[in-house]
């Protein structure tokens, strides 16, 4: 029996929570996912870069019913200042909570010198270093309690003067004691006292056919916890009346338990020596040691106890119920549920016998709470890895104890205002790459051996070891002797970059060595290496879902990088690095002429070397590089994950490539994939920049694909991998012709209708399933013809599953 009465749960609303903000650029509600993955709403604010902060943010109004003393439960994340590079002197990390009683609603005005400050708020601790060297955030609670209150409501207000914070959950309540029958005599439900020490005092009133004792009227005890105590005084029963025996049932003494399991415990008793009238039920208090007590019924001498955690000591006491009311508890049992098994743990409950009925309902509540958690966090897990800790964990527990989760409290671009610094602007180049990356003293770095080549020289694996903290591995790019100043600079101009992001998904920078030989790039060491090669190792071997999660990651990543106003310029699977839990991170920063680096880059006519199958048109035809831009190479890094690191555009010539695209074609949905996703690509490569949906958009739309799975699921059997690549956007709705000769019209190839029906295709659907072979067996000799139909045959087959939905079985 909880003893809390919740006046506001911000967690448990999924609408809009619709406080008051002031400044409108201070604090911002933001959806966020809680650390079981459950969608919430948070409150964040991280001007931490200007100084002189002054940001508020006001609840709605809190009616404070009957209660006096009220608990305020806070949960946030807050970021070190340490680890938001130039905010020296204007980052804070605390903040201030303050509330405001009144008798009803005011205005939504916010005045800063009516509220009563309640403390400030530190966090015990904002990052930890994770077991890669990652930095974690860390959730922070906290309790404040204020009282005696004297209005009919009240307000909080949450101060932020330059913090970097996440409000992840504000929960307000206070504690009642639920009414009893002790002593024949019964007590109301009370609501605690103002002060923490104070005891309210309760009088009680006599059960029916009793009265009070002479000069001993019943009393008891409401603590400031919930529970009553120091009963007083009786009520006995009237003239005519009595109670069987002395006193209500006796104790229930004898406590056998039957049967120990992971997550239950049936236990058996006698009954009461004593029982004084017709028992009526049982009832079974147990609770963990120093926690709060549940209760289940049972109408005869045994019961089952479900839904326990394994491996936890709990303590059982049962009293029996008599129309007098209860008996006093028997002595308590301390029994532990056996050990969790160590494999995959399965959904199954014991529902409980039909004899039990459960106090407030408890147990259907909380298993359906958690069967839905579970559910969600199955449904939105995005790595398999995260699967598999869900399917080893107790449903509805999980700890954000991924790398990456840190998104999951803290979605909000940091910093509110920063922007990506362009190291060509510094007329120091050195200055740069101080001003963004830490200089780390080579004595810290174990180089262990060559795992790359890079441009300027080898890249390394080896291990970091600063002092006071644990060694992590490290990636150590080098710079091979006898560089010129020009390639020194170009070198650690990718480290001034990389230094100014702070992303999850976009390459941590550990730190560079300047000053000693070699010149080295430190980045956090990311054990799969490239993506493109890690997908055709690995080719048909994640599930859609898996794939969509890495999507999710390089969308996460870019959506930082676009927000900073960095433009990438060379997105594709080899720049993207893949860790050992499958999280993707955005790597290779460089300015514009590093991308001559890339093997994939070619001259164009415009001057200047350009990676011609990932980029947009108007960036190869005039050099208009924008975020914009980098989503159409977002859209072909889509293909390339869902292809498992197919070449773009497979054999065809870069020019040809070129006049593909510019004739309106566009790359057609890999083989398997939901044709959702190929919607999603074919925006990003719409040929109107303003037309692409934003990194921002991309996400959301990712993010809910993961959390509906079904909007994933491909028709069973269904294969669109092309023989002929390249669908033409403004091609026709095949599929809306009736008869293969109308098709055949349409297409221009009439002449080979007797071909077609003397073979015995005489549908559409036939005709779709044929293959290249098919094609020249039907005795058409001229090749571009072949290929004209079996291009024709691809868009309809495409077309029937994307426009209808229908599958075609090849
Ligand atoms: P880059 O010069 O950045 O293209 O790096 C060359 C190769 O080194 C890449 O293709 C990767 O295989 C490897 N590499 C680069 N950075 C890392 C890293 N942080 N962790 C692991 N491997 C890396």
């Amino acid at each position: 029996l909880l003893s809390l009465v919740i006046l506001l749960d911000s967690k448990a609303q999924q609408t809009e929570l619709e406080w008051i903000s002031y400044p409108p650029n201070g604090w911002e509600e933001i959806s966020g996912l809680d650390e079981n993955y459950t969608p919430i709403r948070t409150y964040q604010v991280c001007q931490v870069m200007e100084p002189n902060q002054n940001n508020w943010l006001r609840t709605n109004w809190i009616e404070k019913g009957d209660a006096q003393r009220i608990f305020v439960e806070l949960k946030f994340t807050l970021r070190d200042c340490n680890s938001l590079p130039g905010v020296v002197g204007t980052c804070k990390e605390t903040f201030n909570l303050y509330y405001q009683e009144t008798d009803s609603e005011v205005g939504r005005s916010l005045r800063e010198n009516q509220y009563v400050k309640i403390d400030t708020i530190a966090a015990d601790e904002s990052f930890t270093q994770g077991d890669l060297g990652e930095r974690k955030m860390k959730l922070n609670t906290e309790l404040r309690i204020i009282g005696p209150l004297s209005r009919r409501g009240f307000y909080l207000a949450f101060q932020d003067v330059g913090a970097c914070i996440a409000l992840v959950s504000v929960k307000v309540y206070y504690k009642k004691c639920w009414s009893i029958i002790e002593n024949l005599a019964t007590f109301p439900d009370t609501v605690t006292g103002s002060e923490f020490s104070s005891l309210v005092e309760v009088e009680g009133m006599c059960v029916s056919d009793a009265e009070e004792e002479a000069d001993n009227s019943p009393k008891m005890h409401c603590s400031a916890e919930g529970e009553w105590l120091v009963p007083i005084g009786k009520c006995i029963c009237r003239a005519g009346f009595h109670q069987k025996g002395d006193a209500s049932p006796s104790q229930v003494s004898e406590v056998i338990k039957e049967k120990v399991q992971q997550r239950s415990v049936q236990l058996s008793w006698q009954e009461p020596q004593q029982p004084n009238g017709v028992i009526t039920e049982y009832e079974i208090k147990y609770y963990e040691k120093d926690r709060i007590y549940s209760t289940v019924r049972s109408k005869s001498t045994s019961a089952t106890v479900n839904n326990l955690k394994p491996s936890t000591a709990y303590v059982f006491q049962i009293r029996a119920f008599t129309e007098a009311g209860y008996g006093t508890y028997g002595p308590r049992v301390e029994i532990t549920t056996k050990e969790e098994n160590t494999g995959t743990h399965t959904f199954t409950h014991t529902y409980p016998s039909p004899l039990l009925d459960i106090t407030l309902s408890s147990w259907l509540m909380l298993s359906l709470v958690q069967f839905f958690t579970c559910l969600i966090k199955l449904v939105s897990f995005s790595h398999f890895h995260h699967l598999k800790s869900c399917l080893h964990q107790h449903c509805g527990y999980s700890k954000a104890d991924q790398e990456g989760d840190e998104e999951l409290y803290f979605q909000f671009k940091f910093p509110g205002t920063k922007t990506y610094i362009d190291p060509e602007t510094y007329e120091d180049p050195n200055r740069a790459v101080h001003q963004f990356a830490k200089e780390l003293d080579a004595s810290c770095i174990k180089i262990e051996r060559v795992i790359g080549a890079g441009e300027f020289g080898e890249v390394c694996s080896g291990r970091l070891k600063l002092p006071g903290k644990r060694d992590v591995s490290v990636a150590i790019k080098t710079l091979k002797v006898g560089y010129t100043e020009k390639q020194r600079r170009d070198f650690l101009c990718e480290a001034s970059i990389m230094g100014q992001f702070d992303h999850p998904n976009v390459v941590h920078l550990e730190g560079v060595v300047t000053r000693g030989k070699p010149v080295m790039i430190v980045i956090e060491y990311m054990e799969n290496g490239s993506l493109d090669a890690f997908l055709r190792k690995h080719d048909g071997q994640f599930t859609v879902i898996q794939l969509v999660g890495m999507l999710r990651g390089i969308a996460a990543g870019m959506r930082y990088l676009s927000d900073m106003g960095y433009v990438h310029r060379d997105l594709a699977a080899r720049n993207i690095l893949v860790n050992s839990n499958l999280v993707c991170k955005v790597s290779d920063f460089g300015l514009s002429r590093v991308i001559d680096d890339d093997p994939e880059a070619v001259y164009t006519t415009t001057g200047g070397k350009i990676p011609v199958r990932w980029t947009a048109p108007e960036a190869i035809q005039y050099r208009k590089f924008t975020s914009a831009s980098d989503v159409w190479s977002y859209g072909i890094v889509m293909w390339e994950v869902m292809s498992y690191g197919e070449r773009p555009y497979w054999d065809m010539s870069n020019q040809d490539v070129i006049k593909a695209i510019e004739e309106g074609y566009r790359l057609p949905a890999p083989m398997d994939c939901p044709p959702g996703l190929h919607q999603l690509m074919l925006d990003c490569w719409q040929k109107d920049r303003a037309e692409r949906p934003k990194f921002d958009q991309i996400v959301g739309i990712l993010d809910k694909m993961i959390r509906n799975p079904n909007t994933l699921k491909t028709p069973v059997g269904t294969c669109t991998r092309p023989i002929s690549p390249l669908l033409d956007q403004s091609t026709p709705d095949f599929t809306a012709f009736r008869s293969v000769g109308e098709w055949l019209e349409a297409i221009k190839m009439e002449r080979y209708r007797d071909n077609f029906t003397a073979a015995g295709y005489s549908s559409l659907e036939s005709v779709a399933r044929m293959s290249i072979e098919d094609v020249m067996r039907l005795g058409i000799t001229l090749v571009g013809h072949q290929k004209k139909i079996m291009s024709s045959i691809q868009t309809t087959r495409a077309q029937m599953l994307h426009l209808h939905g229908t599958g075609v079985q090849v």
